[in-house]
């Protein structure tokens, strides 16, 4: 195990290739756990595996030398493309070229794979685009080591994702009144050449499928809270690091044809548990200090950035939404129904309406005082408010459009191999112009999107994943122009006096 990350060696440095990062994480000695057992590989294990294929494939589009300019800039260190999402934007052109670069990737899964590599990434430029705030007392040295990681991962194409919430236990008490006190993960020693963290941390969404994990926390901390006031980054086979998966619906799912986004884009949520896990101190960027623990979501660009990020990809899973349900109307002999084409403009309305809001981002769009740009956060956060509403709401549209067909399904692909069941699945099953195998196909597809257990965990995903929504609502709270809205308001109320009278007009 490398005392730094400047001297791990998974990382030959450049954009990675998709076999690259399979490389990297085969026998790295990472310690993962599903159903009661360790896994030995999570590149082949049927958990992970798929999910595996899907980042790499991620990789490969990134590495495409036929997509070299959606997808790369030139890093300003070494001049060798490195992937977009990790580019400072100085323009709104390059917010519109970031955008370009992180739908492409989002296309490859649907929109289904939240914690894709370019997600912390986001979190990272934005913290990158003003490292000032993680200086202490003068004392440059983490905003430095935020600074040298951020380089790091951009140079080596690396795969982060995070733990910022601490597990529910009990929220009634701060963290360090948790019992016993080190249930959430915090320093519980401070060495010569690091920190030890103790604890746990949700939910590692592609914990166990990324190069290193970040550990901070997003929840405001008080007094007492100190030992938690970190960011830190952690290698995921870092000794005294623990994974333990949820149920993994990708190797639940029967194959591919049954459950076609399940199969391939479950990209695992984990607990991760730091048992005595000791950081160096160069990835250590924020150290018990309270105040920068909470600046550095809301005084850096870094929530804008990251939650950006996860609002492209979620505008590629609407537009998909709407395709699928436009797919089964058509399949259904009712598209040129009226109310059928009213339900499609209803999903139609959302999905705009959201890709609006991140249209929204670019045009309003503001230079930091460090000379960089970023998203509207007005608009962002009135988007991720209405994500965790209009996606049930999306569902609840799909499900009306699809009736019983989303249920009389033949039990699995096996089915076909029958020739006495296919024969009836032919004959019942079809549609004009559309076999049994195609209609069954679309349907399945459907099922997985909104009914399957993975279809459950994604309502849950985009309803918490940036947060539960009354802290979200809190974010718009600080970021509407209320100035405006008030100074109408005073207008009006100077219009007229209190008897009533108009102004005099000459
Ligand atoms: C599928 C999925 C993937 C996730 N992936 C990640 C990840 O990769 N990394 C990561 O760090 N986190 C991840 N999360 C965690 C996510 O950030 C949290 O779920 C989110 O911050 C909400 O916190 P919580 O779950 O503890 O809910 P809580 O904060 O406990 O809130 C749950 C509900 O309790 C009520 N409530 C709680 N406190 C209050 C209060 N003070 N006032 C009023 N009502 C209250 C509200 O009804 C709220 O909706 C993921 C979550 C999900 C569901």
């Amino acid at each position: 195990m490398p005392a730094s990350y400047e001297a791990d060696n998974r990382f030959p440095g450049g954009l990675r290739r998709g076999e690259d990062y399979i490389q990297a994480l085969q026998d790295d000695g990472r310690r993962v756990f599903i159903d009661g057992e360790e896994v030995s590989d999570v590149t082949t294990h049927p958990a992970f595996a798929e999910a595996v294929h899907s980042i790499a494939n991620i990789y490969d589009i990134a590495c495409d030398p036929a997509n070299r300019e959606l997808m790369t800039y030139p890093s300003p260190a070494t001049g060798v493309p490195v992937n977009r999402s990790w580019q400072l934007p100085r323009s709104r052109d390059d917010l519109v070229a970031r955008r370009g670069a992180i739908e492409k990737l989002s296309e490859s899964n649907f929109g289904f794979m939240g914690r894709s590599p370019d997600h912390v990434a986001g979190f990272f430029v934005g913290w990158a685009m003003a490292p000032e705030v993680f200086i202490e007392d003068g004392n440059t040295r983490f905003a430095d080591n935020l600074v040298k990681f951020y380089e790091f991962l951009r140079d080596h194409d690396g795969y982060i994702t995070y733990t910022i919430v601490p597990p529910q236990i009990d929220r009634s008490k701060p963290a360090h009144q948790q019992n016993p006190s080190d249930l959430y993960a915090g320093v519980v020693e401070e060495r010569d050449d690091g920190i030890v963290i103790r604890g746990a941390q949700m939910l590692g969404t592609g914990t166990a499928l990324s190069d290193y994990v970040l550990l901070s926390t997003i929840r405001p901390l008080g007094p007492g809270d100190e030992n938690f006031a970190i960011n830190v980054a952690i290698a995921c086979n870092a000794p005294g690091v623990r994974i333990y998966s949820r149920r993994s619906y990708g190797q639940a799912a029967s194959s591919v044809y049954d459950y076609p986004l399940a199969s391939r884009f479950d990209e695992n949520d984990a607990l991760v548990v730091y048992d005595n896990v000791l950081v160096p101190w160069d990835q250590v960027f924020v150290y018990k200090n309270i105040d920068i623990c909470r600046d550095q979501w809301w005084a850096t660009p870094a929530h804008v950035m990251g939650n950006n990020q996860a609002q492209i990809r979620f505008t590629t899973k609407l537009r998909f939404m709407v395709g699928v349900a436009q797919r089964i109307a058509e399949m259904n002999g009712v598209a040129a129904l009226p109310p059928v084409q009213a339900l499609l403009a209803d999903l139609a309305v959302q999905a705009s309406a959201y890709e609006g809001l991140v249209d929204a981002q670019i045009a309003t769009a503001t230079t930091t005082a460090n000379g960089y740009v970023e998203p509207g956060r007005q608009a962002l956060y009135a988007a991720m408010m209405m994500q965790s509403e209009i996606y049930p709401k999306m569902l609840n549209l799909l499900r009306e459009l699809c009736g019983g067909g989303l249920i009389q399904l033949p039990s699995s692909v096996a089915d076909f191999a029958n020739p006495d069941i296919r024969a009836d699945i032919e004959r019942y099953i079809q549609s004009p112009d559309h076999s049994a195998q195609e209609r069954v196909k679309l349907m399945k597809l459907a099922w997985d999107l909104v009914g399957s257990e993975f279809a459950g965990r994604h309502d849950q995903y985009e309803k918490f994943y940036a947060g539960a929504p009354f802290v979200v609502k809190m974010a718009m709270y600080r970021n509407y122009d209320f100035a405006t809205s008030r100074r109408l308001v005073d207008e009006a109320l100077a219009g007229y006096d209190t008897t009533g009278r108009l102004p005099k007009t000459d």
